[in-house]
């Protein structure tokens, strides 16, 4: 396809501005541009739209074929929502709006969706209060470390150093609890897939800020032993963090916060159905228990006894902005109206079905796909490509043949601790049909890599490129436009 700098022609156009009525400013100084002749394109609308259009139909999305891609939740993203967050009520609202003003306000419809938000997800995590600034999943993460920092810090216990983290953990538990000044340790996984316990006991001591534990864990089972971890690190004086990535598993059957946790985070934009991907928008709540209240960011959003809803700032010891303004408003609507839209029973049947898809997988492919760890998955399952590899064919290879198949490839190579993982959540919104067409192409792709794997090698064969280099692709992109 060509580049929009290669379509068009000299004067040609797809704006008709007004007659300009403000003086002509002068150009950009030469000494401060970079070429002295830049060259834009020149496209009517038409060429626009279509050059656009085109690029848009070489992805794969949600809304166009099916996406499996473990861990980051890819659920089906209501249109309802979107039309919701239109509303000009919410869509034209500015930040500095005042809240109150003459007892009545523009921006009370904003504050009472931040409001009731703030307390369904405090219910759902079985948390005390919940603050909506965070941006992200990671971001939730350096705001719950940074609590924990904070609460050690109100008690005057200088000692605590260190975080723990299990090997199977995402990559973004470590960076945060090291942005907030931790020192990480790795916490091994035993043979069946949990935290290994004796190895726990081990680390723990009065340096042990805490620990952060994936809940269901990445490698998509849920540990038994959680209640039992929580109150041996809350015997050794630490706090239990509980990364919600993968709240999706469990949402309506277990709060979090019920089990021993202290603080949270959840991602709206996986398990609450905001389209993502490509890096936002996000959104990633933190929920705490009372002790952690008071430090909560600033502002938090507070029901006034006249019924009213205000963001109050006269929070002493809280750990302070974390974000500009109140989050991000947009994504938060939407998990209002998700809430909304399916309620207390919806919710519980989420998880369910979540998990049920997953193990419908997961039952339909093991006679083919290796797994480390033989047990009933929660709502994502992890195989490994080891029987694949001793025919060439690698994980990588697998999710390129997918993407012939009309699939978008399952995460692969996380979790760490499984060699050739291919990691599949189907979520809850896919129907039979289309996991059926999922575990046939699977098991395809098995047979191929058995009888003929140099046809898996040479995947994907449908795509506008073929298989790009990836290191040279990652370390030295080529993203130079030709002027
Ligand atoms: C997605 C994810 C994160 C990070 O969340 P972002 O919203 O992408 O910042 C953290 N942990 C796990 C297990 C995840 O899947």
């Amino acid at each position: 396809m060509k580049l929009i700098y290669e379509i068009g022609r000299t004067g040609r156009t797809g704006t008709v501005l007004p007659s300009l009525d403000v003086p002509q400013s002068s150009a950009v100084p030469m000494a401060l541009r970079r070429s002295a002749t830049a060259a834009l394109p020149e496209v009517s609308e038409q060429e626009t739209v279509r050059h656009f259009t085109n690029l848009s139909r070489m992805n794969m999305s949600v809304d166009t074929n099916f996406y499996p891609l473990g861990s980051c939740t890819m659920k089906y993203n209501p249109r309802l929502h979107e039309k919701v967050v239109r509303l000009p009520g919410f869509a034209d609202l500015h930040p500095l709006l005042p809240q109150l003003r003459h007892g009545a306000t523009l921006t009370q419809g904003a504050l009472t969706v931040l409001y009731e938000t703030e307390r369904m997800l405090s219910e759902l995590l079985g948390f005390a209060q919940t603050t909506m600034q965070p941006m992200a999943g990671a971001h939730g993460e350096l705001t719950g470390v940074m609590l924990i920092a904070a609460y050690h810090k109100a008690r005057k216990d200088h000692a605590r150093k260190i975080m723990l983290i299990p090997d199977a953990a995402h990559g973004t538990n470590p960076a945060s609890a090291t942005v907030a000044g931790y020192t990480t340790k790795t916490v091994p996984s035993d043979p069946e897939g949990n935290v290994d316990l004796a190895a726990l006991k081990e680390m723990l001591s009065p340096e042990v800020a805490g620990i952060m534990l994936t809940c269901p864990n990445t490698l998509g089972l849920f540990d038994p032993n959680v209640k039992e971890i929580c109150s041996l690190v809350h015997a050794a004086g630490g706090l239990c963090y509980c990364d919600g990535a993968n709240f999706n598993a469990i949402i309506g059957r277990v709060r979090p916060g019920d089990i021993g946790f202290d603080v949270m985070h959840v991602n709206l934009h996986k398990s609450f159905a905001t389209p993502h991907g490509g890096g936002g928008p996000g959104a990633g709540p933190v929920g705490v228990s009372s002790a952690l209240v008071p430090f909560l960011p600033v502002s938090r959003v507070v029901s006034r006894n006249d019924g009213s809803c205000a963001l109050e700032y006269d929070c002493p010891q809280s750990i302070g902005y974390i974000a500009p303004f109140y989050g991000n408003f947009g994504v938060i609507l939407r998990a209002y109206a998700y809430l909304l839209t399916l309620g207390r029973k919806g919710l519980v049947r989420v998880s369910e079905n979540a998990v049920l898809n997953a193990n419908y997988i997961m039952a339909s492919l093991k006679d083919l796909y290796d797994r480390k760890y033989d047990r009933v998955c929660m709502h994502e399952c992890v195989f490994s490509a080891s029987r694949q590899v001793k025919n060439g064919v690698h994980a990588l290879d697998i999710a390129k043949a997918l993407i012939d198949r009309g699939i978008h490839p399952p995460t692969i190579y996380f979790p760490l601790i499984v060699p050739e993982a291919l990691m599949i959540e189907p979520t809850e919104t896919e129907s039979r049909d289309e996991l059926n067409n999922f575990i046939a192409a699977m098991r395809e792709i098995a047979e191929l890599a058995d009888k003929s794997p140099e046809k898996v090698k040479e995947c994907p064969l449908t795509t506008p490129v073929k298989r790009l280099d990836e290191t040279t692709a990652a370390r030295k992109p080529d993203l130079v436009l030709p002027l």
